[in-house]
């Protein structure tokens, strides 16, 4: 009885399991079409300076929808793509995209635009980043490149190889997801970057948790202490965006601000905002 249980037990695992593994290959060839069919679109997330409020650059995000099964988000592909190779694909056309796009905004507004380890560490990357550059005459100092701690954990020369030779260009490096990875403080150390990003979950946390306040503190410190520009991720009241600029964080990203935008918006915000610049300089 007990063993005819444990069969059934087990036959039922099994059957969950060979579902898993058909429906994930199931959404690996959809987005393997996705991406080869140009499907995966380049949404704009606005980045201001917080001293002043204007607008200094976006932040290009990954869009996929599926015509059957809508949008999915980048938490449920990316890491799809990364496993099965496609993420190099992906991450090209996505800083192709975003240096197209970003060439035509004219308030001069950067773009940053997230590296995935895999597409960092494959061959070529950093002449696929300048050739893509030379092809869209994007100045190299308008594009910013957002790794995770997690790339310099893989493998930090490799990852300083691929880097420095585009940041001697002028291409900036922003550390993203900061204070979630792995020994952050030793690669601060080891490997120069332009920005580091304050992980969301701090910022959220930081008006209910004394932890998570002083960890943002501690981080502006610390980006501050070494010459870097801090950004904040996740902002999304009017409370944060207060505490923030009273502990002088440059920058930030957020709800509050603006969610990702169609680069049609993005290109009419850069518009509007550089307009308003030259009206204030040449108004009687
Ligand atoms: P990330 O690089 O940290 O991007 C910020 C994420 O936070 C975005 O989610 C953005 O929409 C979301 N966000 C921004 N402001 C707020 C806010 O105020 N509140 C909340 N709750 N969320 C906010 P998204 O677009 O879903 O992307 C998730 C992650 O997927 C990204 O995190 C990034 O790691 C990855 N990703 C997206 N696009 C790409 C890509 O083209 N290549 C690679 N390698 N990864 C990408
Ligand atoms: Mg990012
Ligand atoms: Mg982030
Ligand atoms: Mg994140």
């Amino acid at each position: 009885r007990a063993k005819a249980e444990l069969g059934s037990a087990v036959r039922f695992f099994q059957e969950e399991m060979d579902a898993q593994v058909r429906e994930r290959a199931h959404l690996e060839s959809e987005l393997r079409r996705a991406v080869t069919k140009g499907d995966i679109a380049v949404h704009y997330q606005p980045q201001v300076d917080l001293a002043n409020g204007e607008l200094t650059g976006f932040e290009a995000l990954a869009r996929w929808n599926h015509i059957e099964w809508g949008d999915i988000p980048p938490e449920r592909f990316i890491p799809v793509a990364e496993e099965c190779g496609l993420i190099v694909e992906l991450g090209r056309n996505v800083l192709f995209q975003a240096c197209t796009d970003a060439a035509t905004w004219s308030g001069g507004e950067t773009v940053s635009v997230n590296v995935s380890p895999v597409q960092l560490h494959s061959v070529d990357f950093a002449q696929t980043v300048e050739g893509i550059l030379l092809e869209t005459g994007l100045a190299p100092n308008r594009l910013e490149l957002e790794i995770t701690e997690n790339t310099l954990v893989r493998d930090l020369q490799a990852a300083q190889v691929a880097l420095s030779g585009l940041r001697e260009k002028g291409v900036r490096i922003a550390l993203d997801d900061f204070g979630t990875g792995y020994s952050s403080l030793y690669h601060l150390r080891n490997f120069k970057v332009d920005r580091i990003k304050i992980d969301r979950s701090f910022v959220e946390a930081m008006d209910t948790e004394a932890e998570s306040a002083a960890i943002v503190r501690a981080l502006l410190g610390l980006g501050h202490g070494l010459g870097v520009k801090v950004t904040a991720e996740g902002v999304e009241d009017a409370a944060q965006r207060q505490a923030l600029i009273r502990q002088g964080c440059d920058d930030a990203q957020g709800f509050y601000f603006s969610a990702a935008m169609t680069v049609e918006d993005a290109r009419a915000l850069s518009l509007a905002q550089s307009r308003s610049l030259v009206d204030e300089t040449y108004d009687p």
